[in-house]
């Protein structure tokens, strides 16, 4: 079985371009000129540049002593919590700016929910010198105050999208209209393995730097290139995405994908898509979605705003429904609890996001002899109020 995506732009039943006729010329420009372009030498090498020099790659891959010790298996981090802006976001818009430059775009939108995504779009639109309008629902504009002051100290522009439910979808659904009407100049940076083909393959190859590091420093570090398990949180799942890459068609790899269950699978708020999903279409991609029996989308839920998305990517559906993957589902308090303790073990405050996947630990046992490589999307810096309100620090 295949993994990858094939031409049509699925993988198994999942992904494709579900778009408006309006869009198509845009998505069609980027579906025959991805590959190519990233290919080239001079692409390549820019992009290994800035990696290096500005992001700060190869990212660590930490042996965690007291975390093994504590449960009696072998656990690295990935350290991906030390780049650039913070979490792997940034691999990906890095990879689209010099995407949009290629095609001659000079502007540049996002969509963002809880902000990482327009935070790490506004940071490549600085450095590039790109104009960048980021669209926001304006709830998630009052939530989100310090990551709002970041994109515009950026000089980016917020945009609030102001119908609906006025959080993420509707703000995706602005930046969706803003490309229709500006189809010549403008590139759309997705943030995740989501929207139509040819997104989730570009932004799983730009992520895929993460287990292309893994496999050469594991092999400097324990004399092979494969681990028994690769584990990574899941919200649209570009993070998981990067880390399974090169490890997808080896099949003793074991790859857990870790969602969050919110305040439980059954209680009504939660974002474990895979548990509670139904296929569907959202943001232009068939793929596993939370929706009503008549097919409206969710309102997802999680304490983690990263991982507050109704529906998942269209490679981890295919790698859910396959078997190939093994999804497990985390609720707030396991993650708040997994996070606390990776500060108190190993000196390392990790995102919610990641700690989600942390919290595997205390659920699944692992064997003495396992080499197990967690992936540390994001550094908590931006959760401190969360986890005060949380432990009443
Ligand atoms: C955005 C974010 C995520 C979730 O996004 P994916 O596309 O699923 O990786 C996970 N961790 C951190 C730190 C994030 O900022």
């Amino acid at each position: 079985m295949s993994y990858h995506v094939n031409e049509n732009g699925y993988y198994g039943e999942f992904g494709g371009a579900y778009i408006p006729e309006m869009l198509y010329p845009n998505v069609e420009e980027l579906k025959q000129r991805y590959l190519e372009i990233m290919a080239a030498p001079e692409f390549q090498e820019e992009f290994n540049q800035l990696l290096k020099d500005y992001v700060g790659r190869p990212s660590p891959l930490y042996y965690a002593t007291r975390l093994s010790e504590k449960y009696q298996t072998n656990i690295y981090l990935k350290r991906e919590d030390l780049n650039h802006t913070g979490a792997h976001k940034v691999n990906n818009t890095i990879g689209q700016i010099l995407m949009a430059k290629r095609l001659g775009k000079k502007r540049i939108i996002a969509e963002t929910g809880a902000g990482q995504h327009g935070v790490a779009t506004a940071t490549v639109c600085a450095l590039m010198g790109m104009e960048c309008i980021v669209y926001m629902g304006a709830i998630d504009i009052s939530r989100q105050a310090p990551n709002v002051a970041r994109m515009k100290m950026l000089g980016a522009e917020v945009r609030p999208a102001l119908s609906g439910s006025k959080t993420l979808k509707d703000a995706t659904n602005e930046a969706i209209r803003d490309w229709i009407n500006n189809p010549e100049d403008t590139h759309y940076i997705i943030g995740s393995v989501v929207g139509p083909h040819p997104y989730p393959d570009m932004v799983a190859r730009f992520q895929s730097i993460i287990s292309e590091e893994i496999k050469m420093q594991l092999l400097e570090k324990e004399g092979t290139e494969f681990p028994n398990y690769v584990i990574a949180c899941v919200g649209g799942g570009s993070n998981a995405a990067g880390a399974f890459y090169h490890f997808l068609d080896n099949e003793k790899v074991g790859l857990i994908a870790v969602e969050a269950a919110g305040k439980g699978i059954e209680s009504g708020e939660s974002a474990a898509t895979s548990a509670l999903g139904k296929t569907g279409i959202i943001h232009g991609s068939k793929t596993l979605l939370m929706q009503t029996p008549d097919g409206q989308i969710t309102e997802p839920y999680s304490i983690s705003a990263g991982l507050d998305y109704p529906g998942v990517g269209p490679l981890h559906a295919h790698l859910f429904c396959s078997g190939r993957g093994e999804f497990v589902s985390i609720t707030d308090d396991q993650a708040m609890k997994a996070g606390m303790e990776l500060c108190q073990l190993e000196g390392i405050i990790p995102a919610i996001e990641s700690a989600h996947a942390l919290a595997v630990f205390g659920k699944k046992k692992f064997k003495k002899s396992d080499i197990v490589v967690l992936n540390l999307s994001g550094r908590g810096d931006k959760d401190l109020s969360t986890y005060i309100n949380y432990f009443n620090l």
